[in-house]
């Protein structure tokens, strides 16, 4: 049987070894110029003013939940299909999370359905403090509605990014800041680039930056400027607020810095095997593919989510596992894990299930071979047909 072929996995090249050698053998391991350098590099690629690194983007949530002052008693809306991490951030910060139903084909968020939520809630006088919406599959949710449905119902949209580093909505990329105000980020070796663990923090508003900042390193302030006491010597800090050490170090910056060198190549390399795939699969039995990309809003396709009809999914997942082929689902809702499902608050919600029922991702990453992608091809139709 050939080797097993995961639905996502890294690339790491010769310069990648180096430029994480290079900082080993630099005076600084961790807090030195290299987390900095990282997030200059997002902030041009991606056209956000201000970026913080951090060590996952179950962090970077959770700051973000944090600086937007997300705490007990608020509610925050979330995505209905996502990683968990989407929601625990709310619950981290203390705040009641109330998900929000998806697009039975996409799983994105539901405009819609938001907009209802949102009626309701204003007459309840409950609105939430804040919508984490997830690009999720790297494809852009509807910014745009989301965000005017922001400036109406006055709450702070934040965008979980973690798929989508490098697309594109409306001719924008993610991050620019134009619609969200904090876009997160994640690292992890299966998305589009990583440091191993990490995460990124992307704003356009200063004071929100310098929050996230500050609580990312313990809620320590060191700019003289912003202390209480400005009369002591150079030693002296402040701690000003209860933080964390959510901080990325120096060799994983290094990391990030070498791969976003590449991120142009990763892009285009996914984009090509996506436009395959939909080439390879044209045609197949109880298959569905995602959406193409349009001019001016492309995915940076982290996954690659067929549908499988007729209520097989499960049939057709355990058939590919079986020959090794890394396919996963990609998510439970989130109110199905028994953390949120035993509170007994929640009930299934229409798309979200459909989705759920239908979704199964196949392999897809930069250095997936053509070989190896019509191997995946072909036996998930044949796995799938006739079903
Ligand atoms: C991966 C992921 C996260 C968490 O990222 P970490 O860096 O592993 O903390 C959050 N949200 C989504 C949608 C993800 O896919």
């Amino acid at each position: 049987m050939s080797a097993f072929i995961p639905y996502s996995t890294q690339s790491i090249d010769a310069t990648d070894y180096d430029a994480v050698l290079e900082t080993m053998m630099s005076p600084y391991l961790t807090c030195g110029p290299k987390a900095g350098e990282f997030e200059d590099a997002v902030c041009s690629f991606t056209g956000a003013n201000y970026a913080v690194a951090v060590n996952s983007c179950t962090s970077a949530l959770h700051l973000a939940m944090l600086a937007l002052g997300v705490g007990p008693g608020d509610i925050v809306y979330v995505s209905a299909i996502s990683f968990a991490a989407s929601a625990n951030c709310a619950r981290m910060a203390g705040a009641e999370v109330r998900f929000v139903d998806v697009d039975p084909d996409s799983g994105l968020m539901d405009m819609d359905c938001l907009e209802r939520m949102l009626d309701c809630a204003a007459d309840e006088r409950a609105l939430p403090k804040a919508v984490v919406a997830v690009d999720l599959s790297g494809r852009c949710v509807d910014l745009k509605r989301l965000h005017e449905l922001s400036m109406r119902y006055g709450f702070k949209v934040v965008e979980d990014a973690a798929h989508a580093l490098g697309a594109t909505f409306n001719g924008d990329m993610v991050g620019c800041g134009k619609y969200s105000d904090i876009t997160v980020l994640s690292f992890h070796p299966v998305k589009i680039i990583t440091t191993a663990e990490g995460g990124m923090a992307l704003t356009n508003d200063e004071k929100l930056a310098h929050r996230i900042r500050a609580l990312s390193s313990h809620g320590i302030e060191h700019d003289k400027a912003r202390l209480n006491d400005k009369s002591k010597p150079g030693y002296y800090y402040e701690m000003q607020d209860l933080g964390y050490n959510y901080r990325m170090c120096d060799l994983l910056a290094a990391l990030g810095i070498s791969q976003m060198r590449r991120i142009g190549v990763f892009l285009e390399q996914r984009r090509r095997k996506a436009r395959m795939y939909r080439e390879l699969l044209s045609g197949a039995e109880n298959i569905s593919l995602p959406d193409p990309d349009t001019e001016g809003n492309e995915s940076s396709w982290h996954l690659y989510q067929v549908r499988i009809k007729n209520g097989r999914r499960d049939q057709v997942y355990t058939t590919l596992r079986s020959k090794n082929i890394g396919v996963q689902v990609h998510y439970l809702p989130i109110y199905r894990h028994p953390y949120y499902w035993n509170t007994g608050k929640y009930v299934p919600l229409e798309g979200a299930e459909a989705f759920f029922s239908q979704t199964l991702s196949i392999p897809l990453y930069p250095t997936l071979s053509h070989l190896q992608q019509q191997l995946c091809a072909a036996t998930l139709m044949s796995a799938a047909e006739g079903c």
